[in-house]
């Protein structure tokens, strides 16, 4: 399967026809238990519970593992192109996930200025609660970076790009290296949910464990939430499973999985319309006099384009721009526009339109907002996989009204 193209693995990995049944699709196994004949039977399964290779994959309770979510995990470790995936109940109990199981003794945490604001929140408020101690600088500057790297001993770099909202886009390998080289025993973590493994595969360029919020792009439909840890460290994988997992409770429920799994199958036809879309309504909003700047990482004007040139094939379904005023924006969003809805999701199918300085960054520190880009006029647009004319013309018809 891994010599196959990324819709045929999309399509046909993860799971098998049911045995008995002939079923082709995976069901969904709502059971939270399973049955044994023997308590030979059971240990025999219970050994094996935790293991990331299918074939040898049991099953005793549905919090250490589950057949649907199995299937999911296979199907996600296929598209990435990893060995194994860990699935979550969302997005946020991935990362935390993540962060807390690579977390070494009297250690610190580094993170990117610009990261989505609960990841923000739980490196900069609630870990420091426990006494975890953090960083954070702007990950463009390599220089700074690397004094803080050659100073400080860090568990865990976390990172994502392009940035939610602003799009920023960071040199992932570049900084893979600098971080690896200075100390190996460092995890980076690397959120990948605005790319979505279709535009950029982020363990090839040298980060230790991919993380999606699979509620957006890999789901695809707005319709279910779930986290994803991918990684070639099968062993740390099981690890954060079997420590982190069942203890923290933060699995996928039977019925998410299976939502997810369906949608996958048609990521990259998705994705790449999105992507096809918003490269398109980038360059309208471009020649447009009422906005002000757009932020697409495929526009030549992006600051980081030959960066994420390097790294993103297509260039995603996020688009940022800025309007000229504050009153612009509030003007713009408030009961004009048809097609594209004001909500805070983003990967969806539909085009969805937000105002991150007071919806999905609204309590990040002003001074916070203005370095790292979220202003007063910046709107985020996550461009669906309607038709692009269609598009054009809805932000078009409410352009012309404010
Ligand atoms: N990472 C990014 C970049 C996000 O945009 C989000 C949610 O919007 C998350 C993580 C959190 O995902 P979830 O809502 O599935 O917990």
């Amino acid at each position: 399967m891994e010599n196959h193209g990324l819709n045929t693995r999309a399509v046909h990995s993860g799971g098998k026809v049911d045995p008995i049944t002939k079923a082709l699709k995976i069901p969904i196994y709502s059971s939270n238990t399973y049955a044994y004949k023997s308590l030979e039977e059971f240990f025999a399964s219970a050994s094996n519970a935790y293991s990331h290779e299918l074939d040898e994959f049991t099953y005793y309770y549905t919090r250490t593992a589950n057949p649907t979510t199995n299937a999911l995990e296979q199907k996600i470790a296929s598209i990435i192109g990893c060995k194994s995936a860990l699935v979550t109940g969302t997005g946020m109990a991935a990362i935390a996930l993540a962060i807390i199981a690579s977390f070494r003794k009297n250690t610190k945490i580094l993170v990117s200025d610009s990261l989505y604001r609960s990841t923000h929140q739980l490196t900069t408020e609630m870990l420091p609660r426990f006494n975890i101690k953090y960083d954070f600088t702007d990950f463009r500057d390599l220089s700074a970076l690397e004094k803080l790297i050659n100073k400080n001993d860090y568990s865990v770099v976390f990172f994502e790009s392009p940035a939610n909202p602003t799009l920023r886009c960071y040199d992932i390998k570049s900084i893979s290296e600098l971080v690896h080289s200075n100390n190996a025993d460092t995890s980076i973590l690397f959120d990948n949910t605005f790319s979505s493994p279709v535009c950029s595969n982020p363990l090839k360029l040298g980060v230790d464990y991919e993380l999606h919020s699979s509620s957006k792009y890999l789901s695809g439909h707005g319709d279910v939430l779930g986290g994803v840890i991918a990684s070639n460290h099968t062993e740390e994988l099981s690890n954060f499973r079997r420590e982190y997992g069942e203890t923290l409770g933060q699995v996928s429920s039977p019925f998410n999985s299976y939502l997810t799994l369906r949608g996958l199958k048609t990521v990259g036809l998705r994705v790449n319309k999105q992507s096809k879309n918003a490269l398109q309504v980038a360059k309208y909003l471009e020649r447009h006099p009422k906005v002000k700047k757009v932020f697409y990482p495929g526009l030549t004007s992006h600051p980081e384009h030959e960066i994420a040139k390097k790294q993103m094939n297509p260039f995603g379904g996020m688009v940022a721009f800025e309007l000229r005023s504050i009153d612009d924006v509030t003007n713009f969003l408030d009961n004009k526009l048809n097609l594209i809805k004001l909500a805070m999701d983003l990967g969806d199918i539909q085009s969805l339109i937000e105002f991150p300085f007071v919806m999905t960054h609204y309590d990040l520190e002003w001074d916070l907002k203005v370095q790292t880009g979220i202003t007063e006029e910046l709107i985020r647009l996550s461009v669906g996989i309607e038709e692009k004319d269609d598009i054009i013309e809805d932000l078009d018809q409410a352009l012309k009204k404010i």
